[in-house]
């Protein structure tokens, strides 16, 4: 293997590679298949599902990509991935290298080829798509690089030692939060992470579930941040235990805010306060975060026997998938549209259906009905039929009228959206913040009305993804980093 990673010589071997297949001989090679575990299996325990390709099927998956002059792939990814560039180290046998590609614009690359709509975002844009077959499996080969280079990577324990430089803190250590931090420490910041909650990770941790991303995975990139001199304080709330002047007084001289969007939302409809109605932040937080229903923790939670959950996003998806492994019998996920219109990845939505979901698709909850002891027993659902296109684009669901139907429930899991966390915009004077409670910022340099104070992620576009919270982070360092520096 030549490492040589210099222009001319990585354009030398593109070439070579190039000579190596023909288009069509590339073309002709079936898209990688990854394995999942069996659905019987599964849903009897927290393992993750999708299990990742072997390093020759990567070369071959690799091999199938055309290096394309003009790659769209690239303009689909929100943070302008080289896609080419990573992909062709995968098909040369350098995993090292890839991986290097990968870091230089995502901070988090183990964990995005786990969780990215790659299906709506590069995959969409390929080339192979023009050519009705399909994409090149970016997301998969992402994954692989980032896992080997975690496997291989040697840490040798040593701890950057920042005293002395710039001070900066921030607040949040998810996706957003992360990914300042580590741009931050390598552009020479002492960097000091703030969270809330007694785990990090935002949610990484409390939300998405361990069957679909595993706790080790992001402990392995919170110990990549230590090793570069990152701090992380647990249970801190900003804004409240410590406010913005505090940082200021202990000498931070920039704030990154970066608190998520963790508010629930609910529908306003008669019985959501009775006793097993939850909102899906909550469930899911409980049994991720907290341990429910796992030997040797003491947080409660219901299994339920017949489960409603209500929503079809991936927040949704993740509640029924967990509702499943909780161990009730019936799960339902109740959403107003068609299956067509779920916001949901493709992916979990064929994973519940394998899981034995049930889909009450054009259906609306309009009321809960209580037992003699106010615990919820039945939900009445509206029918709906999809009428014209919305503001969404998506066609709006309309009530069939007095199509009302009656379904015994002991558990409703509400999962129609969130808000941004209201209490860092509440708490700091002069911020400036919008009707729907998100930081306002200059899009460019994540910049908010207090120059020294920064945001990025949920807490100023409202429940996004990870990418776009991650090229938050990475966005309002190199600008911070400029304004501290200059
Ligand atoms: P968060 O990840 O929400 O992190 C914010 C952190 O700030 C939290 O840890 C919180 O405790 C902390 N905090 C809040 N207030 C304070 C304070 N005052 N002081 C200190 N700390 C504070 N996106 C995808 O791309 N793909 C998916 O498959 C996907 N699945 C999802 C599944 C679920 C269940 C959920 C809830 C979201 C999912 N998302 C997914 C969305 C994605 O996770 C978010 O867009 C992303 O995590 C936002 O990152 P963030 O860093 O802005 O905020
Ligand atoms: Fe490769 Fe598809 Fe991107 Fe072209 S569009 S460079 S084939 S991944």
């Amino acid at each position: 293997m030549n490492n040589d990673t210099s222009a001319p010589r990585q354009a030398e071997w593109r070439e070579e590679l190039r000579k190596a297949h023909t288009a069509k001989q590339r073309a002709e090679i079936p898209r990688v298949k990854m394995h999942e575990l069996d659905a019987a299996y599964r849903v009897t325990c927290n393992e993750e599902v999708n299990c990742g390709i072997s390093a020759e099927q990567a070369v071959i998956e690799s091999t199938r990509c055309m290096d394309c002059p003009d790659p769209q792939c690239v303009q689909g990814c929100p943070v302008n991935i080289n896609i080419p560039g990573f992909i062709k180290n995968i098909e040369r046998g350098d995993f090292a290298a890839a991986a290097t590609v990968l870091r230089e614009t995502s901070a988090l690359p183990a964990v995005c080829g786990r969780v990215c709509p790659q299906e709506k975002q590069c995959e969409s844009r390929c080339i192979y798509n023009k050519m009705k077959k399909p994409a090149v499996a970016i997301g998969y080969l992402e994954r692989f690089a980032a896992d080997e280079d975690m496997r291989t990577r040697k840490a040798d324990g040593a701890v950057r030692n920042s005293d002395g430089a710039v001070k900066v803190a921030v607040a949040g250590s998810g996706p957003a939060g992360l990914s300042f931090a580590g741009e931050m420490a390598r552009l020479g910041f002492d960097v000091t992470v703030y969270e809330a909650l007694h785990e990090i990770g935002g949610v990484l941790k409390y939300g998405i579930p361990q069957f679909r991303l595993p706790n080790s995975i992001v402990d392995a990139e919170i110990a990549a941040l230590e090793s570069l001199g990152v701090k992380f304080v647990k249970d801190c709330i900003i804004g409240k235990t410590l406010s913005f002047d505090d940082l200021q007084s202990m000498g931070f001289k920039g704030l990154f805010v970066a608190s998520g969007a963790g508010l629930p939302r609910f529908m306003g409809i008669p019985g959501e306060n009775l006793i097993g109605v939850m909102s899906s932040n909550e469930y899911l937080t409980r049994v991720n975060l907290m341990g429910a229903g796992t030997p040797g923790h003491d947080t409660p939670v219901l299994p339920g026997a017949s489960v409603a959950i209500i929503g079809g996003g991936n927040t949704a998806m993740d509640s029924v998938r967990t509702a499943r492994r909780m161990g009730a019998s019936r799960v339902m996920l109740v959403y107003r549209r068609s299956e067509e219109e779920m916001p949901a990845r493709a992916e979990e939505i064929k994973h519940a259906k394998e899981e034995g979901v049930e889909f009450l698709t054009l259906h609306n909850p309009v009321e809960y009905l209580a037992d003699e002891t106010g615990r919820v027993r039945a939900m009445r659902v509206q029918r709906m039929e999809l009428g014209e296109p919305d503001e969404s684009g998506r066609r709006s669901p309309v009530a069939i009228p007095g199509a009302i139907d009656e379904i015994p429930v002991d558990m409703v899991i509400v999962s129609v959206g969130v808000s941004p966390n209201p209490l860092i915009p509440s708490a700091i004077e002069g911020l400036d913040v919008s009707r729907r409670g998100t930081i306002v910022v200059d899009e460019s340099t994540m910049q908010s009305s207090i120059p020294t104070l920064y945001a990025g992620g949920d807490i100023v576009r409202g429940g996004a993804t990870v990418i776009l919270a991650m090229g938050d982070g990475r966005r309002a360092a190199q600008s911070m980093a400029k304004q501290l520096q200059g």
